[in-house]
């Protein structure tokens, strides 16, 4: 057997292997251990990959304090293991000039003590503000380590992926021109990749297909990638109703319609799909929007695709089936979040989420991916995840073969 990844961060995900990933911290302490050895070996900026705060024995998110206790001469960027939350210390919110009299950037926030003051949490597009300024003083990663991290994913049956890049500021520091890179180590690659390029501007989104077109290796273009809003563990998925454990925010919504109609025509053009993430309910209904636009306007419904479409409506999924968008689905979410995730939606939420078997019965296209660095991409226990669905509704459970076809490469 041999799987296709739907959906794959790859300079990420070499990032958790060769730099510094602090997944099994169990405290703020033990992180700030963790921070503080890696920087006597290594030079200028920290950065952290895949904390889970749900982990720490303090349960809460470190401050830029807890972490300039690690590190204070230097920066420090510590994301959560989504990817849409990431701490700062003191020196990198210096280093991005980000203090009490910063508004927060469209899109994305910054956590703010009584006084107005950034506590470090930055949420979505404030994580951007900041990178940029400290991707400066990251040591790029080498070709050999991406070479290295990508040849581990055949052992695990994974022969190709599609890829999620950015050509302008990078997803994950580290790599500075994360197209231009993939291009140059095409005749290496261990694996085929299809590339959903992540970017707001269409002749950006234009050159990238042209440059990749240029690969003289298994690089196709595929398309393109936006988002309409965040994470669960990140309070930013954006919901009809708030969290249940703060009931004070309904998230963070990032989908801008009319560019969205517009980079959706322009990929399509360029012989590519649409590919929005969306994960709380009403993100995916704006998303559904958009689709619908596209559809109606003469783009095929099978260029359509939802990535993570984690929480719909009943009417949202019988809209999306009678449209023919793709459900891209991430089965690890399961077993990962199976200990917090009734904290954020309450008992009655915890029904609809991951409706795989609503989608399957409607009719709804699905392919399955790992989103790793977010999951390991091993897709054997995702699949035994959508299998068995512990601490989930089993009756969205799917069986064997139905968990594997989501794995199956694309036909095209
Ligand atoms: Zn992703």
């Amino acid at each position: 057997m041999s799987y296709h990844d739907h959906h794959f961060h790859p300079f990420g995900y070499a990032a958790t292997l060769t730099g510094l990933e602090v997944y099994e911290s169990r405290s703020i302490d033990d992180l700030r251990k963790r921070l503080a050895d890696h920087a006597e070996r290594t030079d200028g900026a920290v950065i952290a990959e895949r904390l889970n705060d749900e982990r720490l024995a303090e349960g809460r998110l470190p401050t830029a304090a807890d972490l300039d206790e690690a590190v204070r001469d230097r920066p420090v960027l510590v994301y959560r293991y989504c990817g849409h939350i990431a701490v700062a210390n003191t020196a990198a919110l210096g280093l991005a000039g980000v203090s009490a009299g910063t508004p927060d950037p469209v899109g994305g926030s910054f956590d703010r003590g009584p006084d107005g003051a950034p506590t470090g949490v930055l949420r979505e597009t404030a994580i951007d503000v900041v990178a940029a300024r400290v991707a400066d003083h990251v040591a790029p990663t080498l070709d050999s380590e991406i070479i290295e991290a990508l040849s581990t994913l055949p052992k695990m049956g994974i022969d190709s992926v599609t890829a999620i890049l950015s050509p302008g500021e990078p997803l994950w520091v580290g790599v500075e021109d994360e197209i231009g890179t993939l291009v140059r180590l095409a005749p290496d690659l261990p694996i085929a990749v299809d590339v959903l390029v992540a970017t707001r501007d269409p002749q950006e989104l234009t050159d990238a297909a042209h440059r990749l077109a240029t690969a003289e290796g298994p690089v196709r273009f595929h398309g393109w990638k936006d988002f309409s809003d965040g994470s669960f563990g990140g309070h930013t998925a954006a919901m009809y109703e708030a969290y249940f454990d703060r009931p004070e925010t309904t998230g963070t919504v990032r989908l801008d319609h009319a560019r969205a109609i517009e980079m959706g025509f322009t990929s399509y053009k360029l012989g590519g799909i649409v590919a929005i993430h969306a994960i709380g309910d009403l993100a995916n209904d704006m998303v559904l929007d958009v689709m619908e636009e596209l559809i109606k306007r003469g783009v095929h419904p099978e260029s359509t695709r939802i990535e993570h479409a984690s929480i719909m409506t009943p009417a949202a999924i019988e809209r999306m089936a009678r449209l023919g968008v793709t459900a891209s689905v991430q089965p690890a979410f399961i077993a990962s979040e199976e200990d917090w995730l009734e904290k954020r939606l309450g008992p009655e939420r915890m029904e609809m989420v991951y409706p795989f078997r609503s989608f399957l019965d409607a009719g709804i296209p699905m392919v399955g991916g790992s989103d790793a660095p977010v999951e390991h991409p091993d897709p054997r226990p995702a699949i035994q995840a959508a299998v068995e669905r512990k601490g989930f509704n089993t009756e969205e459970a799917l069986t064997r073969e139905e968990a594997e076809a989501l794995f199956s490469p694309p036909n095209r």
